[in-house]
């Protein structure tokens, strides 16, 4: 991982800068999320106790405290209700600005905030639509027996539907 400005950090792993989780079996009881994203798959988990579908996916119920979790699929496509551009100041991490969120409508299944990604400023707009994209991060390097392996690693953001 390289740290732009900060050479005396190139070439070392900064877990305290990491955005992403850890997505192997070993590490992270979702992993069927990140699973499911690289099969183009946007999942969440649903109780099958209460009905609640919490996001991002869980293995207790966060409202009846069940594991009885079940992974459902939710919409690609999405539309924009209201969002902001950073144009100055955007942290380390997210690459050039401008760095853009967005309140999405997911097919009226769910209202959720998320990072747009391959959008210019001014660009999106309220009612545009958007879908999913799922992008590769840097590969987090991990302690497997002996072995320190490095294991892929994937996560999302929305971009414009053009
Ligand atoms: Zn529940």
């Amino acid at each position: 991982m390289t740290t732009p400005g900060i050479s005396i950090l190139d070439g070392k792993y900064m877990v305290t800068m990491d955005l992403y989780p850890q997505q192997s079996k070993e590490f992270n009881q979702v992993y069927p999320f990140y699973e499911n994203l690289r099969a183009g798959k946007f999942t969440t988990t649903r109780c099958a106790d209460c009905g609640a579908e919490p996001f991002p996916p869980r293995v207790l119920c966060p409202e009846c405290w069940s594991v009885n979790m079940q992974w459902v699929e939710w919409p690609t496509i999405g539309t924009v209700i209201e969002l902001t551009e950073e144009v100055v100041g955007v942290p380390l991490g997210f690459g050039k600005p401008p760095l853009v969120h967005a309140l999405v409508d997911l097919g009226g299944k769910k209202t959720f905030f998320v990072r747009i990604v391959n959008c210019n400023q001014g660009e999106l707009k309220p009612g545009d639509k958007v879908k999913l994209a799922v992008f590769d991060v840097e590969p987090v390097p991990q302690e497997m027996g002996r072995d320190v392996k490095e294991i892929p690693r994937v996560f999302f953001a929305f971009e414009p539907v053009k």
